[in-house]
């Protein structure tokens, strides 16, 4: 495996220069001791730079842009995420991203729970905080976007492209890994996206499963062992993560 750098994620950049400012800025300048003409690679959108920093003004580092590095893309996975106990969330949502998850669409489920549900607006900024710090400690080039709670049902319909796997512990008959590998072989080179639902702890309600089913989701398993939600999500991620790198 090739050395990885810590990555720093520009706030603002254009084809040549890129800046940070705020905690980043203020870590490279009081912990790292930053200077004119020390090294770093920077993230700016989607692509990763050696950057030389060509001057600290106050709270902000900026770099003149030197070399492309090159990029480990995301893996093409949309999680959609059932709301639940916001701390084991949280978790979910920091390993998803290690793992290379591209998207996130936390989902309102008949049984996220009503207060959890009703506070989920409120956490966005938060869950997108946790998703940008866990790609820079990941050495991500890129930072998984989390979108804003969404109903169910919107999400089933709403996300209707590739391939659409909805993880339920009552299937015995297919198993994630199936699923992937007969997409695989369907698809030749190219992989299609592929979606995954994580129901919330209570599981998803009959109703939920049917209309999964409408819309062309596929139930697939992850053994005969019932995981807690947060587990499902990393089990499933690492599945993929195993058979498309
Ligand atoms: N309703 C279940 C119960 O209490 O018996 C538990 C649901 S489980 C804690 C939460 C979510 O994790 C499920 O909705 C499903 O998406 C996923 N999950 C858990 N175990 C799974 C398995 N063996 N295969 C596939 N998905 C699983």
């Amino acid at each position: 495996m090739g050395m990885t750098r810590r990555r720093w994620i520009a706030d603002r950049w254009d084809e040549a220069t890129a800046s940070l400012s705020g905690e980043q800025a203020a870590h490279l300048i009081r912990v790292l001791r930053a200077q004119t003409g020390m090294e770093f690679d920077i993230v700016a959108g989607d692509r990763v730079w050696r950057g030389v920093i060509a001057g600290i003004s106050g709270d902000e580092v900026r770099f003149n842009l030197i070399a492309e590095v090159e990029a480990d893309p995301a893996l093409p996975v949309t999680l959609l995420l059932s709301i639940f106990k916001f701390d084991r969330m949280e978790w979910a949502l920091e390993k998803a991203t290690e793992l290379g998850v591209e998207r996130i669409v936390p989902i309102v489920a008949r049984r996220s729970e009503k207060h959890l549900a009703a506070s989920a607006q409120n956490r966005v900024e938060r869950w997108r905080r946790i998703a940008r710090e866990s790609a820079q400690q990941s050495r991500r080039s890129d930072v998984p976007m989390i979108e804003d709670p969404t109903l169910l049902k919107t999400a089933a319909r709403r996300e209707s492209e590739g391939l659409r796997l909805l993880l339920a512990e009552q299937e015995r008959s297919t198993t994630l890994r199936q699923a992937l590998s007969t997409a695989m072989k369907e698809a030749g080179d190219e992989m299609p996206r592929i979606r995954m639902a994580v129901g919330p702890e209570g599981g998803w309600a009959a109703e939920e499963e049917a209309l999964f089913d409408e819309e062309g989701w596929k139930a697939v398993s992850l053994g005969p062992r019932i995981l807690r939600a947060e587990t499902a999500a990393i089990t499933a991620m690492a599945v993929v993560a195993a058979m498309l790198e």
